[in-house]
């Protein structure tokens, strides 16, 4: 068993602000790395207020699009050499996020082409800050990075580790947030939450945090379906996204995940949303005692109730029997993720988990 989390997590009110000494030590010269609307909820104003106010001087790259792509990266790789950054600040949801891990590795590694993001080697990145704005995937907290691959129409994690140095937490970013951006950013961290815990990885450790991560998510459910939310709130749900991040980063994401990429390219399906159909089928394979566990901690009485909450948050999913074989049969060639998996991991088995996604009914 191990426990590794190189990170430094502030979670509190003003983080981005009273943390801002010791963050902004990092280097002399930002690259801020964010999309459009992630930017416009306080949390570029609060950063770059931090930098100006200790004369450090700083760039913005602010067109990330959602699902990040190699090309975009390979961009703001560029714009960082040009501008000289020695540290990069992700700022927004896992895109901007993912994206500004991704470039402070390849900033770092300058003298490499795009290939090797994908390839095994030096993980040595510039220092990583990362300021989530949505209540989904962790990245501040975990060292993946997940891109868009055009070549093969689909996305895939980065093999290299880059921890952030900081992660920057604050629930005020998510208080002006549309609803389905909560829900569908909800709805990932308790598939990081499932995914974690029905897994080969899982460990004492990594269940501690789901364990206690479940019972945060399952504290803020109704708001999903539509109960006003106060601050706590909105700092729960942040909370709940960083404890699940922390928790992946011990045992890495399975099938929803794998699955789900297919749908993301071809469909344009927002990531949570997309993980969110094939939870039911996921958690319906697992051992009878891990599931009345997973649906105990999450507040559930049984996989029927559960299905249905995930099906009036998302709906179900529509998708041709074409798309859906090519996720099966991608997914299959994935070791790295059926290696996740505690049980076995057959075609059929997939077909089962994706008929689920599209409405008929888990099995008891
Ligand atoms: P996202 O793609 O980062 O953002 C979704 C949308 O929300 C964007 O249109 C963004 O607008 C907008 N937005 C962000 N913050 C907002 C706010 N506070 N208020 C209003 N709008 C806001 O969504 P995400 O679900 O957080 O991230 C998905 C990505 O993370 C995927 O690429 C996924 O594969 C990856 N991921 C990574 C990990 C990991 O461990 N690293 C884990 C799971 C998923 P703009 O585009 O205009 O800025
Ligand atoms: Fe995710």
């Amino acid at each position: 068993m191990h426990f590794y989390l190189p990170t430094k997590i502030y979670s509190e009110r003003d983080c981005v602000k009273n943390r801002a000494e010791e963050w902004t030590a990092l280097g002399k010269n930002a690259l801020i790395v964010t999309g459009k609307s992630s930017a416009r909820n306080g949390s570029l104003d609060d950063v770059t207020q931090a930098l100006e106010e200790r004369d450090i001087a700083y760039s913005v790259y602010s067109d990330i699009e959602e699902n990040p792509s190699i090309e975009t990266v390979m961009k703001v790789r560029a714009f960082g050499l040009e501008r000289q950054a020695d540290f990069v600040i992700g700022i927004g949801g896992g895109s901007p996020m993912d994206a500004a891990k991704a470039a402070a590795l390849m900033i770092a590694q300058k003298e490499r082409g795009e290939d090797y993001l994908y390839q095994k080697g030096s993980d040595e990145a510039l220092p990583v800050v990362e300021v989530p704005t949505t209540c989904g995937t962790g990245s501040e907290a975990t060292p993946n990075a997940v891109l868009t691959i055009h070549g093969k129409r689909t996305k895939s994690s980065l093999p290299h580790r880059i921890f952030p140095r900081f992660a920057l937490v604050d629930g005020k970013y998510l208080q002006k947030a549309p609803r389905t951006l909560l829900v569908n950013t909800a709805v990932d961290t308790l598939g990081h939450f499932i995914e974690s815990y029905v897994n080969t990885n899982a460990t004492e450790y990594s269940r501690m945090l789901c364990t206690y991560g479940m019972g945060v998510w399952s504290s803020c459910k109704n708001i999903l379906i539509g109960a006003s939310a106060g601050e706590n709130d909105y700092d729960r749900l942040m909370c709940a996204s960083t404890i699940a991040g922390m928790s992946i980063a011990h045992t890495g994401t399975a099938l929803p995940h794998a699955l789900s990429y297919y749908l993301t390219y071809e469909k344009g399906i927002p990531h949570g949303k997309a993980v969110g159909f094939f939870l039911s089928g996921y958690l319906a394979q697992a051992q009878p005692l891990e599931r009345r566990k997973v649906l105990e901690l999450i507040g559930f009485p049984d996989m029927q109730y559960f299905h249905s909450f995930i099906q009036r948050l998302i709906g179900t999913m529509e998708a041709e029997d074409e798309l859906i074989e090519r996720a099966v049969r991608g997914t299959m060639a994935k070791p790295e993720k059926l290696k996740n998996v505690p049980y076995n991991v057959t075609e059929d088995v997939l077909y089962r988990i994706c008929s689920t996604a599209a409405g008929a009914a888990p099995p008891k």
